[in-house]
């Protein structure tokens, strides 16, 4: 009750939630209280927090963003909701987010931008900025987002929260809604590695429902914390640290990382020598999946139709033209492109062999140390407005986005500001050492 009347008094605002489930949320504490009575509850049990509104909630709407959800109400829980219930956590409310994940400022989202809550003339990152906003707000203490390119540890970054993004087919992506299905991957957002960790606990795991997640054992996140770092080998990737890099950002991250020695982890400078194909092979292969995956919004089905179809065709073209902003119309026409016949060997085929090279990057460094660090973005969070070309939107993800292709985990926290505007460190590893990441960024909270 709390929260939810700071979320009535401050998220006007704010912007950060698209949908707040009051009764839901108030019947769900109830029962958290009633497993506490009961001598029945677990480290998450009576936990409030929070769903970027690509999570498919029953009962409740899911709009991932668009218009062309507005109307939509899921019949079914996502994995990952279902097992924050069962958990005993007790959802709030499902959070702003750019449409359908595609953007890195939350301005794509038809419900309107989210405001950073440290300057509300900057933008909160994207895509899960409605997630990474109402957290640093303090109005939710945890929320889930995904990351396809860089949407839960961007926000994170640009909010001075702690967001994981895990291995891809560590956590079930059964009821999320597609984006690009081979990058996205959800995780948990949160004031700290530690809750971080708990939360990771609650969400990972296989689940028949989702091919792509992997059948391996879960550890517990929890109990690595406290290894101290000694011999820890860390790794800077000269690539991070080049042109477009803001020297604020770049001597926050330094500093950051001259804290890891002083714990006894020694540095070296390794290479990431395909890093700068990252960008066009992702804008590749993303919008290919994107088209893949929403070519189902037909006015059909569900989401949006337009008023007084003339045919069939027409029922198509106006509901998808009505319901689609901008930007996802733009990805739409890329992915259709780069997929047509004598296109997709120059640019869908090439693009998955330059993956291929990008993991092959991260591989080899991590025969040669533990983890990687670097800055989560090239600058602090920018003003709402000031980024209207697509190109340089795009610019932003030049360190988170090679991670999705990879497949490895990575975290961003806190380090820094510059101005009134947080900085994250971004920590990456290789494929599931999410504990030894959430270890080292605990050690440094
Ligand atoms: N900013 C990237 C994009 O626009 C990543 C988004 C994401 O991770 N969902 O595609």
């Amino acid at each position: 009750q709390h929260l939810l009347g700071r979320i009535d008094r401050l998220d006007g605002q704010l912007n950060s939630f698209i949908t707040v489930t009051y009764d839901q949320a108030l019947a769900a504490a109830d029962a958290a209280d009633a497993a506490r009575s009961a001598a029945n509850a677990g480290p998450l049990t009576g936990l409030p927090l929070a769903l970027k509104d690509i999570f498919c909630t029953r009962g409740v709407k899911t709009s991932c963003g668009s218009k062309m959800l507005d109307t939509f109400v899921s019949p079914y829980d996502a994995s990952v909701v279902e097992k924050l219930a069962t958990a005993g956590t007790v959802s709030l409310g499902k959070t702003n987010m750019d449409e359908f994940a595609m953007g890195s400022s939350n301005e794509n989202s038809f419900y309107g931008p989210v405001k950073n809550p440290w300057d509300l003339g900057a933008v909160p990152g994207g895509s899960s900025g409605g997630s990474a906003a109402a957290v640093a707000a303090g109005l939710v203490p945890a929320a889930m987002g995904t990351d396809t390119g860089g949407s839960i540890r961007q926000p994170a970054a640009f909010c001075g929260i702690t967001g994981l993004k895990p291995t891809y087919g560590r956590v079930s992506r059964y009821g999320i809604i597609a984006y690009a299905s081979s990058l996205d991957q959800a995780g948990p957002m949160a004031r700290s590695a530690e809750d971080c960790a708990l939360l990771l606990n609650a969400i990972a795991g296989h689940d028949p429902r989702d091919s792509t997640c992997v059948a391996r054992g879960v550890p517990d996140y929890a109990e690595e914390l406290a290894a101290p770092l000694n011999g820890l080998k860390i790794g800077l990737p000269s690539e991070y640290f080049g042109d477009g890099l803001d020297p604020e950002v770049e001597t926050a991250t330094r500093e950051a990382i001259k804290v890891f020695e002083s714990m006894g982890a020694t540095v070296r400078e390794v290479s990431l020598p395909h890093t700068h194909y990252a960008i066009p092979a992702y804008y590749v292969i993303a919008p290919a999946e994107a088209s893949s995956n929403l070519s189902r919004y037909d006015g059909v089905r569900f989401g949006h139709r337009c008023e007084n179809p003339a045919d069939l065709i027409d029922l198509y073209k106006r509901s998808r033209a009505e319901g689609f902003g901008d930007e996802v119309k733009r990805r739409i026409l890329i992915g259709t492109h780069t997929l047509s016949e004598g296109f997709f060997d120059a640019y869908y085929k090439k693009a998955q062999q330059v993956r291929r090279l990008i993991r092959q990057d991260f591989l080899d460094a991590f025969e040669e140390v533990d983890v990687l660090m670097g800055p989560a973005s090239p600058t602090p969070a920018f003003d709402l407005g000031a980024n209207k070309d697509p190109v340089s939107m795009y610019l932003q993800d030049i360190y988170t986005i090679a991670v999705n292709l990879a497949g490895i985990p990575g975290i961003s926290v806190p380090a820094g500001f510059v101005g009134s505007r947080p900085v994250g460190l971004q920590i990456l590893g290789n494929h599931f050492t999410e504990a030894r990441l959430l270890n080292v960024a605990h050690q440094f909270q």
